[in-house]
């Protein structure tokens, strides 16, 4: 039920719709140097992260995001050992990474400090007690100036960014990619994702056609996000050929990793095949390029 007290964050989804979601409460607003952090209670959602008035994640469903981003990777590679973060600053993704106990080192550049402030303060639900890791290497600064400076080389990279505008429009070219294949091991992945093939199918194809001009391995896959109510396909990327694996596989290398499946609830290793395919509908346009 809402009143005239309730304040609504509207955000556009696509040029021809918009969603409203009431707040409960604002548990935080302020503006950093880079965008505008909100933290709001919802009904649906639980606390949800806001940056620039864009939903980014949210208690109730960021594993949909989370797992998507960061397993398939994982069990791929299988003995990940030095791993490369850019963006995350809510701590969602990092707190999947740390699950593997073969990761020894973990590198996470995020922008902007002040996100990592409040994720730390009000999302505990979503980055656990992961910046407390000492694996963790947290450098607060913009990822690409990171990564063409360093001379370290990583098993898997993982882009956790906002979307294409704004500071991030750098870190989405093809130039970056690059940067990203030099910096990765023999064997090494990259994961990101690649927006909404059914409402972004231009952009979908963009970012998709622009990754395979750098890495000749990879594999594809969609789901739907409950956050922002649109599919979402992901890439995982290699410059060396990428293992199949099959479910008996996936759920060894778990187990080897100390990491309980049953704690997932989007990746499931006994479907590692069947999840990590790309729809007909989602092929196609890479075809019509
Ligand atoms: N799941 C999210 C989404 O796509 O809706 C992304 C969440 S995460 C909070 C995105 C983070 O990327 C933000 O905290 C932002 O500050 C960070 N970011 C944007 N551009 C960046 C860059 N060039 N280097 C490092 N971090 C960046």
């Amino acid at each position: 039920m809402s009143s005239s007290k309730d304040v609504f964050f509207d955000e556009p989804l696509t040029p021809g719709m918009f969603r409203r979601i009431r707040a409960r409460s604002i548990l935080y607003s302020a503006n950093s140097p880079y965008q505008q952090i909100d933290v709001v209670e919802t009904e649906e959602y639980g606390r949800v992260l806001y940056l620039d008035r864009r939903f980014q994640t949210s208690e109730a469903e960021e594993y949909f995001y989370h797992e998507s981003l960061v397993h398939p990777a994982m069990v791929i590679h299988s003995v990940p050992r030095k791993v490369l973060l850019i963006g995350g600053g809510d701590g969602g993704a990092l707190e999947e990474i740390l699950k593997y106990r073969t990761v020894e080192r973990v590198d996470m550049v995020e922008l902007d400090g002040k996100v990592i402030e409040v994720a730390r303060r009000f999302l505990n639900r979503i980055c656990a007690n992961a910046f407390e890791d000492p694996r963790l290497n947290l450098v607060v600064g913009d990822g690409r100036a990171f990564i063409e400076k360093s001379s370290d080389s990583y098993d898997v990279i993982i882009l956790d960014l906002t979307d294409p505008m704004g500071p991030s429009k750098y870190v989405y070219t093809k130039e970056f990619y690059d940067l990203c294949r030099d910096h990765l091991n023999p064997g090494g992945l990259l994961s990101l994702h690649n927006d909404s093939p059914f409402f972004y199918p231009e952009a979908f194809a963009v970012i998709v056609n622009t990754l395979k001009a750098v890495f000749p391995h990879m594999v594809q896959f969609v789901t739907f996000i409950p956050g922002y109510l649109l599919d979402f396909a992901f890439s995982v990327c290699s410059s060396s050929p990428i293992p199949e694996r099959s479910g008996e596989e996936a759920e060894a290398i778990l187990r080897r990793q100390g990491l309980d499946a049953s704690s997932l609830k989007w990746y499931e290793p006994e479907r590692h095949g069947e999840l990590l395919k790309l729809p007909a509908y989602a092929r196609v346009l890479l075809k019509q390029e």
